[in-house]
């Protein structure tokens, strides 16, 4: 395995500290023959989800998401698009013209949204949901326009058409009530009809990664797969659809929403679970699910650490054993500490504030082993993250029945974007466990609402054509 030392421990025994932690984590380190071997078990997984038999009880569930096809630069128009789920909840309009070129020209606006309306009554979400889309038509000056919607859900939902998304299970912070299992264009709409003072066409609802994929797919026509690394994380990708049984029609591809974070809720990821894992779970929203989100994402990443520092320190192997109310209080280590730990110039010296914070007065040695534990952790979450990927590369390369793959990831996320080493991890990663592919991650600069957009200016073409 390949974990290389602080460019700047300098510290008298860093390697010595690294050495000991690397054996104290060790099963949070994975040889690439692990790596393999998850990369299998996922291309399982994805399988399970994809067949008519083992669809109603497989993990993984590989919803089918009606769109069919990427960007091909002929969109156009004036939409506004939601984007509810992720680490903020925005609100943009965006406009799509063609003056020789296509340009996209975009505003947006970003919103609260308090743990109690979002951890609260379904229709108290929806009512916030509509009296923010108020306040931006109004400053907009749109209020009087219905102009075509699209929103940009990041949850786990069954579709039938573009424009109909039942929830199936709520994720990440999110836990409104007498909202799973109803179709959330219905509520948002029922919503803006009792306020009364404006008009919306909500024409399509994808999720944040197949936004994502579509708004890389503006710029690069190649792009077939979207990835997101962020508070939670999730995947999508074109499939064939003579593989997908759920859904009528063997021409052509769809793009599928595997719900990646659902990897291992049936136990298939017990063996490499760690005890840090486990209480991570219990004190979760959701115990017993989103497991595989839960080793990998940017909401549980820092508590991973705080755990482990824990645990540590009880033992006497960090800060003289001292443990303070602050170390022991759950969400005091955030994983954008993380993130500034590992910066490779400054990352002691935070590694330092942060702790000192904490009131564990750190030793030199303490900060290092505390950057290396940092390391270990995210290290384990990119590595993971390249196995489940490698897995979605090596299908689409099968379908395509060609012995090299070329094609183009695009990302967002917040872990990935503030992370100053996990996209490098990551690219290097699942280009050594899928020699056999040349792959472009590209970042998706603007989110996922220039990428519902374009489903949106796809489904409201498709609604104008019914219509005449
Ligand atoms: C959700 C996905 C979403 C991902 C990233 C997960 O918790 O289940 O639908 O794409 O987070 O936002
Ligand atoms: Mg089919």
């Amino acid at each position: 395995v390949d974990f290389i030392l602080s460019e700047d421990g300098s510290g008298k025994g860093a390697a010595l500290i690294t050495a000991v932690i690397d054996k104290y984590l060790y099963a949070m380190r994975f040889s690439d023959e692990t790596l393999r071997d998850i990369m299998a078990r996922f291309r399982r997984e994805m399988e399970n989800g994809l067949g008519r038999d083992t669809n109603p009880t497989a993990t993984v569930k590989m919803l089918p998401t009606f769109v069919r096809s990427i960007p091909d630069g002929s969109e156009k128009g004036d939409f506004i698009a939601l984007d509810l789920g992720g680490s903020n909840f925005r609100i943009l309009r965006v406009k799509v013209s063609h003056e020789k070129k296509q340009t996209v020209q975009m505003e947006n606006q970003i919103y609260e949204t308090p743990e109690d309306i979002i951890q609260g009554s379904g229709s108290r979400l929806f009512d916030h949901v509509a009296e923010c889309l108020g306040d931006f038509m109004e400053k907009q000056k749109i209020k009087d326009k219905k102009l075509p919607m699209g929103f940009t859900f990041s949850f786990p939902c069954a579709h039938s058409k573009l424009d109909e998304a039942v929830l199936l299970t709520w994720t990440k912070r999110f836990k409104a009530s007498g909202v799973e299992g109803m179709d959330v264009v219905k509520l948002l709409n029922k919503a803006i009809k009792k306020r009364g003072d404006y008009d919306a066409d909500i024409m399509a609802v994808v999720n944040d990664t197949v936004g994502t994929m579509m708004t890389c797919g503006f710029d690069d026509q190649r792009c077939e797969v979207g990835i997101i690394i962020g508070t939670g994380t999730n995947a999508c990708y074109m499939e064939e659809l003579r593989h997908i049984d759920m859904v009528e029609g063997d021409e052509g591809r769809m793009c599928i929403n595997t719900e990646w974070g659902a990897f291992g809720d049936d136990g298939t990821l017990e063996d490499i679970r760690t005890e840090f894992d486990r209480e991570i779970d219990r004190g979760s929203l959701n115990p017993g699910k989103q497991l595989f989100e839960k080793m990998v994402s940017g909401m549980y990443m820092g508590e991973l650490v705080r755990l482990i520092l824990v645990k540590m320190a009880k033992e006497g192997l960090l800060f003289e054993g001292r443990i303070t109310p602050e170390l022991l209080t759950k969400g005091t280590f955030e994983t954008k500490h993380v993130s500034a730990i590992e910066k490779s110039k400054e990352g002691l010296t935070k590694a330092k504030e942060i702790l000192t914070r904490l009131g564990v007065e750190p030793s030199e040695d303490d900060c290092i082993a505390v950057q290396h534990v940092c390391t270990i952790v995210s290290f384990r979450s990119a590595n993971l993250i390249a196995a489940t990927l490698g897995a979605i590369l090596t299908r689409v390369k099968d379908n395509k029945n060609s012995p090299r793959l070329r094609t183009t990831v695009g990302i967002d996320g917040s872990l990935y974007k503030m992370h100053p080493q996990y996209a490098r991890r990551l690219h290097k990663t699942v280009r050594r466990l899928v020699p056999e592919s040349d792959v472009r991650f590209l970042l998706s600069e603007s989110g996922s609402g220039k990428g519902a957009a374009m489903v949106t200016a796809w489904a409201s073409r498709l609604a104008d054509q019914t219509r005449q």
